[in-house]
């Protein structure tokens, strides 16, 4: 059993969420399946044709705001309410981690849940209680400009700021778990290198339904439904305070 000083850095993808029934969005997916993802998640097919990317948007805030946190998120959850130093770096753009209970989550492709001013760069956030049948582009309150999605899209660089941060965390790392990730995506695909630079005796574990390119720098990967095989690990691996 791990001690409570260890510190635990978790990277998730779209693995995790798709245990939640939320499409991978890597390709378009049901009602989009027609149009191609660059048409949708560039910066260009936005300033072509807000309308059309608000729409996809609008469809995909509504598969979020139904699915529910699995189980997977919620053993993250328990591990940090255990008392372990956990920080979860997610690739997904969803907040089921947050609602979960996690607390310490860095989103490093951005949050569908937040939009932002394409001129003042004001961030705001959608309720929850939103329904997301309208198809207009929603307005700043503060200049009227149109607002975009909060997220990163193709040809778009990540936040440096989310990014120095988890080089910091890597480097002091004990335990790396990597959650239903296949596809690792620049920067994000050197998080692991950076970890075992920094901590020689890092032990990291993955967690997929199939081998990835990580596999073979791993302590341990482990196969299967990242919902029965993560939290399985998790209640043998480290304390784990009683609900
Ligand atoms: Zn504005």
């Amino acid at each position: 059993m791990k001690s409570l000083e260890t510190k635990i850095t978790v990277i998730t993808g779209s693995g995790v969420s798709q245990s939640s029934g939320i499409p991978t969005f890597r390709g378009t997916d049901g009602l989009w399946k027609k149009y191609n993802v660059m048409d949708l998640a560039t910066p260009q097919a936005f300033a072509r044709n807000p309308k059309l990317v608000w729409e996809w948007y609008y469809w995909r805030l509504g598969l979020v705001s139904q699915a529910k946190p699995n189980e997977a998120h919620l053993a993250l959850k328990n591990l940090e309410s255990s008392g372990y130093d956990l920080v979860v770096l997610t690739q997904n753009v969803d907040n089921l981690h947050e609602r979960a209970g996690s607390s310490k989550v860095f989103h490093l492709h951005g949050e569908i849940f937040q939009r932002r001013c394409i001129k003042c760069h004001d961030i705001t956030s959608w309720q929850s209680s939103e329904t997301f049948s309208s198809s207009e582009i929603p307005k700043c309150t503060k200049c009227n400009s149109i607002l975009r999605p909060k997220v990163v899209w193709f040809n778009e660089t990540l936040d440096p700021e989310i990014i120095r941060f988890s080089h910091n965390r890597l480097k002091e790392t004990d335990v790396l778990l990597i959650i239903g990730t296949s596809g690792l995506v620049h920067p994000v695909n050197n998080f692991p290198f950076i970890a075992k630079q920094g901590n020689m005796n890092l032990e990291m574990y993955e967690f997929n339904l199939e081998l990835t390119p990580l596999s073979s720098m791993t302590t341990k990967t482990i196969l299967g439904p990242v919902e029965k095989t993560f939290p399985e690990f998790v209640s043998k691996t480290f304390k784990i305070a009683k609900k």
